[in-house]
């Protein structure tokens, strides 16, 4: 079933006219619970990787021996996803409550040192084919594997991600790695995507706000006020959230290739490769939710019926708090070393 997004409530180049030379697209990836296989895109799913290359491992020297397993991170997702359908007022049953209770255990992996390199964990892979906004990669490689590190322990605050990618001709790879190392445990739970197939879909875009030219950026602000104030005025009790340019007309939430970044959380800040200077292009964003209660106009016309919350979070990645991981590539040479920033 593919997934398409409703026509957006105004037409906002209709309102903005200059906004058309702003114009953008980007491709949502409508990540859902699947059973990918190596040779789709996915979230989660296997990865297409060949048998005589070393699989990426962290070996930035951080504590990695205590955490919980991902096994027992998937059953208690699927506890509590079961129990939540099953009963939405009072969800997981008691004796449901103590098992999630002991799945809850930190563990310790035995004879684990620091500098013991780690297996990452491979959180999407992306055929170029399947995903329009997707750019090709260095000497015209077809493939993006996404790799993190499952703990916040990297870079100067020592709290940071860890991120790599790798990009590959998928027509080189014959034989094939069929069991990946992966970590024993992890420090956060929201590094362990759950295996999603995609559905892309490439959609219009329009730049954050706060990148736009000051004047247009002037009246869209007065018009959203004005929206605001007569909703304000209006007597109905059920009246719908007023239109907004940032939640509803300008950048789609959910995972996504190319298009814009949004800067909601922090100011926007200028991303320039480092090896050219070029001003870089978002990649891939890594979102927490596929939309929420404020961007629900985004939610699909097939699952318009759907409760809100419980369908927000397909691939339970949680990125910073409850955030977006903005991936950012250098336009001039996809060889170039990456960048992303967390919002
Ligand atoms: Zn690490
Ligand atoms: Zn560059």
């Amino acid at each position: 079933m593919p997934r398409t997004t409703p026509p957006r409530p105004v037409d906002v180049e209709a309102l903005f006219p200059e906004l058309a030379a702003h114009r953008g697209t980007t491709t949502r990836l409508h990540p859902r619970p699947g059973r990918p296989d190596v040779t789709d895109s996915s979230v989660g799913g296997p990865v297409l990787w060949p048998s005589d290359e070393p699989w990426p491992v962290c070996t930035e020297p951080h504590e990695h021996a205590r955490g919980e397993r991902p096994a027992d991170i998937r059953r208690r997702r699927r506890i509590l996803a079961d129990a939540w359908l099953r009963d939405p007022n009072s969800g997981p049953t008691d004796a449901e409550r103590q098992e999630l209770g002991a799945l809850d255990d930190e563990h310790v992996v035995a004879g684990s040192a620091a500098d013991d390199p780690l297996p990452m964990i491979c959180v999407a892979q992306l055929y170029r084919r399947d995903v329009p906004d997707l750019p090709a990669g260095p000497d015209g490689r077809d493939l993006l594997q996404v790799f993190w590190c499952p703990f916040d322990a990297h870079g100067p605050t020592g709290y940071g991600m860890l991120i790599d990618l790798r990009w590959r001709r998928s027509a080189d790879v014959t034989d094939l790695l069929t069991a990946p190392p992966q970590p024993q445990v992890v420090g956060f739970d929201g590094y362990v995507p759950e295996p999603c197939v995609l559905h892309p879909e490439r959609v219009t875009t329009y730049p954050f706000a706060g990148l736009l030219p000051d004047g247009l950026r002037a009246r869209i602000d007065a018009w959203e006020e004005a929206l605001e104030k007569q909703a304000e005025e209006s007597e109905a009790d059920d009246e719908p959230d007023p239109v907004g340019y940032q939640y509803d007309l300008s950048i789609p939430p959910g995972w996504r290739a190319g298009g814009f970044a949004s800067w909601h959380t922090t100011d926007p800040a200028p991303m320039t490769c480092r090896a050219c200077a070029a001003p870089m292009h978002l990649l891939l964003t890594v979102d927490s939710s596929e939309w929420d209660g404020g961007s629900g106009s985004w939610k699909p016309l097939e699952e318009r019926d759907l409760a809100t919350h419980l369908h927000a979070r397909p691939t339970e990645v949680t990125v910073g708090r409850w955030g977006e991981l903005n991936i950012f590539a250098c336009p001039d040479d996809p060889g170039h070393p990456h960048d992303w920033s967390i919002q």
